[in-house]
């Protein structure tokens, strides 16, 4: 590990002075960043401890509830609020990494964590990510686990974040702070698709750090929840993941609806093309399954992963089924 400082913040602009330096990275929970300095894929010169900073679950006059970064993974999958209110994303989060793990990791951490594609931990490959021009072994690599989505010819990584899913289904709004002030970016809009510079993830300026996570109140009453498909049943990445929210209409109609995907994009994918065929439409399995197809009708497999297609459309209209309470 190369050698760096260490500096312990106690306020965000505290974190923001120290975080502008050259070569400063914040440091959450630890539980990627660590890793990624062990491995011998990260460097920084200066560590930003960030974990002092506000945390928990507060409900503005609006409704509104506002997520200080600092909270921890298991808090905020315990909060009252979030299990009555965002069950969805209570989910989510239980259903990512391990218990040890998601008691450190914090909000802001796993919003900014780094994609699991092995190639990029493996410096003895080429990866654009890690090495910007040096190349792409994935895509003629093992690539069950990478994208279907979004993709570009420099990278076809994916967002291991469950989290991130269910916040992009609730339209949650970032807080930022930074040297050129506060700011508020919706977070479908931090994650960036790779494009030809697949090493710039977000939209994040230098230094900008992450404060709180906003959930703007849902403007109709659902049902939602979240269903992520994987190898084993804990402590494994998804291979498809589906974040959904439901409002039916007297009818059986689909009155409104929040989708998004996970496991299968270099970002939190909204799935905008489905929810907008299934508003108005019959809440049945057909037309469930009729959505899922247009979603996916631009997705481009790999060598190894063409069967998250099929599995997406599957998990889409499982999920959507299980939340009109039909059987599926
Ligand atoms: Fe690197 Fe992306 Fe290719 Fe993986 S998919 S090797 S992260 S460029």
């Amino acid at each position: 590990m190369t050698p760096f400082s260490f500096a312990r913040a106690a306020d965000p602009a505290a974190a923001v002075h120290e975080g502008v330096q050259a070569g400063a990275r914040y440091l959450g929970g630890g539980t990627n960043l660590v890793d990624l300095m062990r491995e011998g894929i990260e460097h920084p010169a200066r560590l930003v401890d960030v974990t002092a900073l506000p945390a928990g679950v507060s409900t503005g006059a609006d409704g509104a509830v506002t997520i200080g970064a600092a909270t921890k993974n298991t808090a905020l999958a315990a909060d009252p609020v979030i299990r009555a209110r965002y069950p969805l994303l209570a989910r989510a989060i239980l259903a990512g990494a391990s218990a040890q793990i998601r008691n450190m990791a914090t909000v802001g951490g796993n919003i900014l964590q780094r994609t699991r594609c092995a190639y990029f931990y493996d410096p003895a490959t080429a990866c654009n990510k890690r090495a910007p021009g040096s190349g792409c072994d994935a895509i003629g690599g093992f690539n069950r686990m990478h994208a279907i989505l979004g993709a570009s010819p420099a990278c076809v990584a994916t967002h291991p974040s469950d989290m991130c899913v269910a916040l992009a289904a609730l339209d949650a709004i970032v807080h930022l702070d930074g040297p050129a002030g506060a700011r508020r970016l919706p977070l479908t809009e931090l994650h960036r698709l790779p494009g030809d510079r697949p090493d710039l993830e977000t939209a994040l300026a230098p230094g900008e750090l992450i404060v709180a996570v906003e959930l703007p109140p849902l403007p109709f009453a659902v049902r939602s929840t979240y269903r992520k498909v994987r190898d084993r049943a804990s402590y494994a990445f998804a291979l498809v993941s589906v974040a959904a929210a439901l409002d039916l209409g007297a009818d059986g109609t689909v009155r409104n609806l929040r989708l998004a995907l996970g496991g299968v994009a270099h970002k939190p994918w909204r799935a905008r093309i489905a929810e907008a065929e299934l508003r108005g439409a019959p809440a049945d399995v057909a037309h469930f399954r009729a959505a899922a197809e247009a979603e996916l009708a631009a997705a481009a497999p790999l060598r190894d992963n063409g069967f998250k297609i099929e599995l997406a459309k599957r998990t889409i209209a499982a999920v959507l089924t299980e939340l009109t309470g039909e059987p599926a």
